[in-house]
């Protein structure tokens, strides 16, 4: 290859935003610059024959590098970026929480520290980090927490993200307080991300009735009725309040019909499922080791998850991501007879492209475009990144993955290390590469 800035892509069928065309794609200076059929003399030439190029894959839900209670997640900056880029995914989203007594601009301090020290140590082994961005929690909501807030957002950050459970954790919001939220946050171009369980459901439930030894004990302590409660009250609060939101990991048909029904009047609602909840169900918390599939919310019941799988072929789902959240086995392994000091979460990061081309059977452009839009440009919208990403057009981003379906044989990998969430699935997608702001940097063993 020369050393030029040039990268020219010949001969892909392009992924647009609403229909797959045969064109040659130019890249310059990390940048899309020109389609057509292009010759180029300077440009180092990708030969794109059969295979899809696609505008770089984002999961904007991913937990990594940091304390979930007393436990430092599996995942850092690096072997999760590792693990995007092997399978198409450019961008992560991250979160970051205040911690009572901290400042939210102190926390985000101290993460992009981290990551900046993650960038340097990749760099000094050739290795590029993907574009890693975060979601903000605040917890406390004084004058001054609101004077950060307004900073934050006037500096660019868009999202923030509020629980309806999770009390003991310290990240809890009452639905008075997640109204107020909502009602100052409409007033600037932001996405508030909600955690739908209703707390007070959850605490009603009495454990001593429960056998807390079985993993599946898990799934009767965080019931469907607690987030179905809850999205109703945050459906109810949206038409209030006029405010964007963005439903969460949603796990269940009823919640999932919800939304859709409000989604027929309003457009400032969205909501997102993770592959868990397609592809995996509360039977395997029956199986030897099922506490390690304790995640929340839980994995529900088989019918649940094939109505869900067809909901996701119906469009019901804005957005795939997967809430990436793994933990090493020997941390969801230390508990002893209490379920409840599992760990909650699976890893899932590296299977999101994977599984969910597999949701649909066969391929059609149509379905194609569709999965695009899930993985790739409702997540830009919705976090606010497009159309820098999330779409292949002049002057986007370079973020662009290249790859096939003649895969068949490539077992579904979620993780560089931990346990594998999706042990033995396999998937039709071949990566070739994966580019980062017209820079390859992931090259798929079985390019051809
Ligand atoms: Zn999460």
């Amino acid at each position: 290859m020369t050393d030029s800035n040039e990268i020219l892509i010949k001969n892909g069928n392009v992924v647009f935003e609403n229909d797959v065309l045969k064109t040659d794609v130019l890249i310059k200076n990390g940048v899309i610059s020109k389609f057509g059929n292009i010759e180029s003399e300077t440009a180092n030439i990708i030969d794109a024959e059969g295979d899809y190029v696609f505008p770089g894959f984002i999961d904007m839900h991913t937990h990594l590098d940091d304390f979930i209670g007393k436990y430092y997640l599996a995942d850092t900056y690096s072997t999760a970026s590792e693990i995007a880029l092997e399978n198409g995914i450019t961008t992560l989203f991250n979160f970051i929480t205040q911690k009572k007594g901290n400042t939210l601009i102190h926390e985000l301090e101290l993460a992009l520290e981290k990551l900046e020290s993650r960038r340097i140590a990749l760099a000094e082994q050739n290795q590029d980090l993907c574009n890693i961005a975060f979601h903000l929690t605040p917890v406390t909501f004084t004058d001054e927490d609101w004077n950060d807030i307004e900073y934050l957002i006037s500096i660019g950050f868009k999202t923030f993200k509020f629980y309806t459970t999770y009390k003991f954790a310290g990240i809890y919001s009452s639905y008075e307080r997640i109204e107020e939220i909502l009602t100052r946050l409409k007033e600037y171009d932001v996405t508030t991300l909600i955690h739908c369980e209703d707390n007070d459901l959850i605490e009603s439930i009495d454990t001593e009735k429960h056998d807390l030894t079985k993993a599946f004990t898990h799934t009767l302590l965080r019931p469907s009725e607690a987030e179905i409660t809850a999205v109703k009250k945050i459906l109810s609060l949206a038409e209030k309040t006029g405010a964007k939101i963005h439903i969460v990991h949603v796990s269940t048909k009823e919640a999932a019909e919800l939304i859709y029904e409000y989604r027929k009047s309003y457009d400032n609602v969205t909501c997102e499922t993770c592959p868990q909840y397609l592809f995996l169900d509360s039977e395997k918390l029956k199986t030897p080791g099922g506490h390690r599939f304790i995640c929340s919310p839980p994995l529900r019941s088989p019918d649940n998850r094939i109505a869900m799988s067809e909901l996701a072929r119906k469009s019901y789902f804005n957005v795939f991501a997967t809430d990436h959240c793994a933990f090493q086995q020997k941390d969801k392994d230390s508990f002893s007879a209490d379920i409840r000091d599992v760990p909650n979460g699976l890893a899932g990061l590296g299977a999101l492209p994977g599984l969910i081309f597999n949701l649909y059977g066969d391929l059609n452009n149509e379905i194609i475009v569709d999965i695009s839009k899930r993985i790739s440009t409702n997540p830009a919208l919705i976090t606010g990144l497009y159309p820098m990403k999330g779409t292949i057009m002049e002057d986007s981003d370079a973020d662009i993955v290249i790859l096939n379906f003649n895969g068949e044989k490539d077992i579904v990998s979620s993780h560089s290390f931990c346990y594998e969430t999706y042990m033995g699935m396999k998937t039709k997608m071949n990566i070739k590469y994966t580019l980062l702001k017209g820079k390859i940097v992931f090259e798929g063993k079985n390019r051809t």
